[in-house]
């Protein structure tokens, strides 16, 4: 099954089209129930945690955790999405270069202590933006071309503080239905990526099959939130 998606490619420029034609049918306009409801869990008591939001599009939920007083990192391709995140959320930002990453901008609200940086994904790396507390992974795994999860999933590691908790969220359908992206990662993907170095427990998995969806040819979809932790003999490395 996996091999059925397995050299489907999206490149950067067809993803910046989608945003300049408005397909992005991905966002939503509110905070995702599953980071909603298992927010204290990853939070685990700590305030003022550092999140990285991967492929962060104009996810709500940086405005929401970054109002409940946490620090919000995130990367996205799009500059029309980065602007439009700030726009569309009333807030003011400084934009300026990396000068350690060419040709990628970082877009900054002050006082909501929010940073997105505009470039591909692969060009970000813990020298450029330090280690997180938290991740929250929604449309960020299932977006990223097959072929560079394994890229993906070592980037990843590289950015989990030794108390990071790593929120993942992934979806289950019939490939044979529909091509991606989103692609489907089932379980057995996970593990092969992160189970080695970390500790890998499935919250929760409901049926979110919608009209949507259907649309796309599918007969069944599900998602499923996983918390992944570093395996506490590679917290030395971190
Ligand atoms: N997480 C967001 C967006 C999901 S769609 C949400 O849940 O709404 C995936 C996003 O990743 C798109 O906005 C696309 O422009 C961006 N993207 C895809 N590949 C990328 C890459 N390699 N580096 C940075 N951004 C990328």
């Amino acid at each position: 099954m996996l091999d059925l998606q397995a050299d489907r490619v999206m490149s950067l420029t067809e993803w910046e089209n989608r945003w300049q034609e408005n397909q992005i049918g991905f966002h939503q306009p509110t905070v995702h129930t599953m980071l909603k409801t298992h927010l204290e869990k990853v939070l685990s008591g700590r305030t003022g945690v550092r999140f990285f939001f991967p492929l962060c599009g104009k996810a709500v939920d940086m405005k929401w955790l970054a109002d409940l007083g946490h620090i919000v990192v995130g990367v996205e391709i799009s500059e029309k999405a980065i602007r439009q995140f700030f726009e569309e959320n009333n807030m003011t930002f400084v934009e300026e270069p990396v000068s350690s990453i060419p040709g990628a901008k970082l877009f900054k609200n002050l006082e909501k202590n929010i940073s997105l940086y505009k470039c591909d994904l692969f060009s970000f790396s813990s020298s450029v933006g330090g280690q997180f507390g938290a991740i929250w992974d929604r449309g960020s795994l299932v977006a990223i071309n097959p072929k560079d999860r394994k890229r993906y999933a070592a980037l990843i590691m590289s950015l989990m503080g030794s108390d990071c908790s790593y929120l993942l969220d992934t979806l289950l359908y019939n490939p044979e239905l529909y091509k991606g992206p989103p692609f489907f990662v089932p379980d057995v993907e996970v593990h092969n990526l992160f189970g080695s170095s970390c500790d890998l427990e499935l919250l929760q998995s409901v049926d979110a099959l919608t009209d949507r969806t259907r649309a796309w040819g599918l007969d069944s979809l599900t998602e499923k939130v996983h918390l992944i932790t570093l395996k506490a003999e590679d917290n030395s490395h971190s």
